[in-house]
């Protein structure tokens, strides 16, 4: 199968598994909209044109927020694909704040794809909260988001220039030193 047929599917699959779900953001904007943006992110910004990287861009979020199994990933995607979605997805056992903390301990150790991968969801997600505040959210859990996120991406620099660079601008901005 040839690359842009690889890529189809892992949209279609992606697109599939996430039909019911949505964005915190007020507009409720498709949950399908994260994922392709970061796959965006890492072709049109981060100079990025390994498939394996792209599809488990894709896919990164499947395991993680919806019924699908590491197994079916690896069925359809590969070994490589699933090892990917794997390092990049919390073990939703865990309560929120170890998970939250696990991130932080985990990022310096994760292989190269799974750092671009993971720079590449925090600067969508940061960007998505600078444009508009979850509903629900204070402005208090916002900061207190980019703090987290910040403590995570020292753990990840030394990958991407670009990425590292469009990050440390969103944390100046908030007064995060870098
Ligand atoms: P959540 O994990 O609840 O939500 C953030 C996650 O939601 C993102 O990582 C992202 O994950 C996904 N997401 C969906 N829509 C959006 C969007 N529009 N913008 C950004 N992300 C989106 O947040 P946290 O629990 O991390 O809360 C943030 C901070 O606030 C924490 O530091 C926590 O301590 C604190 N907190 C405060 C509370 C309070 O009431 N004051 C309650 C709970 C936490 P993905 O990439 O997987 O889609
Ligand atoms: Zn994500």
């Amino acid at each position: 199968m040839d690359n842009v047929s690889k890529l189809m599917q892992c949209v279609d699959f992606a697109a599939i598994k996430h039909k019911d779900q949505r964005r915190k953001d007020k507009e409720g904007t498709p949950y399908i909209n994260h994922p392709i943006g970061v796959a965006k992110i890492l072709t049109e910004e981060a100079g990025i044109t390994d498939l394996a990287v792209i599809q488990a861009a894709l896919l990164h979020d499947t395991v993680e927020d919806t019924e699908t199994s590491f197994d079916e990933i690896d069925q359809h995607f590969g070994a490589e694909v699933c090892g990917i979605v794997k390092e990049v997805t919390d073990d939703k056992t865990l309560p929120k704040l170890e998970r939250k903390q696990e991130q932080i301990n985990h990022a310096p150790h994760a292989s190269y794809k799974a750092k671009l991968v993971k720079l590449a969801d925090k600067l969508y997600n940061l960007r998505d909260l600078r444009r508009c505040t979850p509903r629900g959210w204070t402005e208090e859990r916002v900061q207190e988001y980019f703090v987290w996120s910040s403590k995570v991406v020292a753990g990840l620099r030394g990958t991407n220039n670009n990425m590292e660079n469009s990050l440390d601008d969103l944390l100046k901005e908030r007064d995060i030193i870098v």
